[in-house]
């Protein structure tokens, strides 16, 4: 009798001891998943989503946590931090919103006098595309030595956007695949989405812009990856 009960004594005392450690360890994962989602989502309104994820991966092992996966999508960063405690791999998710960059009253609504019609062969001609005087300058010269060193055509499907545009595509597509309307390059006049495909990474196309484009002022857009969008950056 007396080992029975001594017997449950130590069960009760190893349950407390355990009870007392995880508790206070899920607490902390909870917290370590919070802290992750909340840098992820303040970084990711100022910089790319990889960059957001990475401070979420700091925040997390700061908070002695492991980062197991992160997304920024929809305006919203989700993310599942683990910790180990005993045996066992605690994982919680924690999801928190992306801050909206502030919109530029011109983005989008640049009036068609300040805007220069891109005309050259392979260019979209309907719906035509028009871009910033100096984007549209450099693009020419770009699809030009292009031409000269190939004999082919770069084809360009979009060049400046309007705001009512951008609203299209950010339903269609949400962020950040789609610019949160207000804030896109396209609605500076600056960025050029060539046609995709054939304009995709690992074709000769792609390639040419990759060693060329920076002559002429055009940084690809990787972030998210988009062979096909480049913007002058100059
Ligand atoms: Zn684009």
């Amino acid at each position: 009798m007396a080992l029975a009960i001594a017997a449950g004594a130590l069960a009760f005392s190893l349950l407390a001891l355990s009870l007392f450690s995880v508790i206070p360890a899920k607490a902390a994962v909870n917290a370590a998943a919070d802290s992750a989602a909340i840098a992820a989502a303040e970084s990711a309104s100022a910089s790319s989503v990889a960059q957001a994820c990475a401070i979420a991966d700091q925040a997390a092992s700061l908070n002695r946590a492991t980062l197991l996966r992160c997304e920024v999508a929809g305006g919203e960063a989700t993310v599942t931090v683990g910790r180990q405690i005993l045996e066992t791999t605690f994982s919680v998710t924690a999801r928190a919103a992306v801050p909206r960059p502030e919109a530029t009253a011109a983005n989008g609504a640049i009036p068609a006098a300040d805007l220069v019609l891109v005309s050259y062969p392979g260019v979209r001609e309907s719906p035509a595309v028009y871009l910033r005087a100096d984007a549209a300058a450099a693009l020419l010269q770009l699809l030009e030595a292009y031409h000269a060193q190939t004999d082919d055509y770069l084809p360009v499907d979009e060049g400046y956007r309007s705001l009512e545009d951008q609203h299209r595509l950010f339903d269609q597509y949400g962020w950040p695949r789609a610019a949160i309307p207000g804030t896109s390059n396209h609605g500076e006049g600056i960025a050029v989405d060539f046609v995709n495909p054939p304009v995709v990474r690992g074709a000769t196309s792609h390639s040419w812009l990759a060693a060329n484009a920076a002559r002429f002022g055009f940084s690809p857009l990787t972030d998210p990856d988009e062979p096909w969008h480049w913007d002058y950056t100059r």
